[in-house]
């Protein structure tokens, strides 16, 4: 089917409109109208080749929320009118030991990724949420509970599940202490998730000006992470650190921040660490480790926890057009805590 969408064509060149097809609906296949497309810093390492693995033209977009309209002949779960919720993944072998665990991120053969990934049986590069439409197999789909405000949903589709899947590897729970580093898309929801799971969380920020947000969300305290008077003060006391910060840096004033046998895991900067101190770690069994996005069997799980607990991100909406401001201000970590494009205004801006 033709549909439209914002593409870019190169890294250093603005989205723009863009006209393209969608493979014909397979028979468990969903043919998905998209309501609302969260922005990830992802969108905008791989708009801008960050990771060096872009193909163009890119049509980014993977915090899909939208209404099913179509549906193949072999499709189970979902039927026309359904609210559905589309992630960083759109299809994987379903066969191996990781797929058949519902960790499809892992899988063996590789995941297939919502954009910028070729496709499993054509090899065409596939398109993301930045657009009207989206077919999808049923299996990548999840199902948006009717409590939750569908124009806040979309950013659970990956801030959400890339910050939900660590808390549960490392048992978050009441009692837990968590620390989160990097206050943006990521970090607001891991504050939120893990509040909601009970633990006493920590922002760990170089913005003093989001100590206020910060204790609004839940957080029980505040580190400004230049002022090393009050890392000093907070060494060995918490159980679990979620760092989101979307650059190359350090972790070695992290690591003392870490009680014994305690984690920092890694879910922000895809590449090198640039340094870390390995005194830091044995002097308390600790660890470091690292985290991709979630299940799809997961990601249900953090969406129906989302909708009993009445969790959702704080969002601006923009319309399409709005997008290369958006971006620019994303680079600036000038956002309140993600944008959520409405798609409605896409007709308007692509006819202008
Ligand atoms: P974001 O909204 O831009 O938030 C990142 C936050 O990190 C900023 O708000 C800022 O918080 C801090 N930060 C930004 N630039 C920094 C710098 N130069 N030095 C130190 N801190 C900085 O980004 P996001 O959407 O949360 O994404 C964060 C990262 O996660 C990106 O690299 C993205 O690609 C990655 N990601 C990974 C996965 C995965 O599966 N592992 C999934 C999605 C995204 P403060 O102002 O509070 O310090
Ligand atoms: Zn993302």
């Amino acid at each position: 089917m033709q549909t439209m969408g914002f593409a870019c064509t190169s890294a250093d060149e603005p989205l723009a409109p863009f006209t393209f097809d969608r493979r014909a609906a397979r028979d468990n296949d969903l043919v998905v109208e998209i309501l609302y497309s969260g922005v990830c810093h992802s969108d905008l390492h791989q708009a801008r080749n960050d990771w060096g693995w872009s193909t163009y033209p890119m049509v980014p977009g993977h915090e899909i929320v939208g209404q099913v309209i179509e549906v193949g002949s072999a499709v189970k779960k979902y039927k026309v009118g359904d609210k559905v919720g589309i992630g960083c993944m759109v299809d994987s072998c379903l066969h191996c030991d990781q797929c058949l665990t519902g960790e499809e991120q892992l899988c063996r053969k590789g995941n297939t990724q919502t954009y910028n990934s070729p496709d499993r049986i054509t090899g065409e590069n596939t398109f993301g949420g930045y657009a009207k439409h989206i077919v999808v197999r049923e299996e990548f789909a999840v199902r948006v509970p009717d409590t939750l405000d569908l124009s806040r949903v979309a950013p659970l589709l990956c801030a959400g599940i890339t910050t939900y899947a660590p808390l549960r590897t490392y048992n978050v729970g009441p009692g837990s202490r968590v620390g989160v580093v990097g206050m943006g898309g990521l970090g607001h929801m891991a504050i939120k998730l893990a509040i909601g799971l009970g633990a006493d969380v920590t922002v760990i920020s170089r913005s003093p000006a989001k100590e206020e947000d910060a204790r609004e969300l839940g957080a029980t305290h505040f580190l400004l992470s230049t002022d090393q008077d009050a890392l000093a003060a907070a060494a060995s006391s918490f159980d679990l650190i979620v760092d989101t910060v979307p650059v190359e840096h350090g972790i070695d004033d992290y690591t003392p921040l870490l009680d014994i046998n305690g984690t920092i895991c890694l879910v922000g900067q895809v590449g090198p660490v640039s340094s870390y101190n390995n005194v830091n770690l044995l002097m308390g069994r600790r660890s470091i480790s690292a985290s991709m996005i979630g299940g799809i069997r997961q990601t249900q799980e953090m969406m129906d926890f989302c909708g009993r607990m009445g969790i959702l991100p704080e969002c601006e909406t923009i319309r399409m057009h709005e997008i290369n401001e958006a971006f620019d201000r994303l680079e600036r970590a000038d956002v309140h805590y993600r944008f959520v494009i409405d798609m409605a205004s896409l007709q308007v801006a692509s006819a202008a």
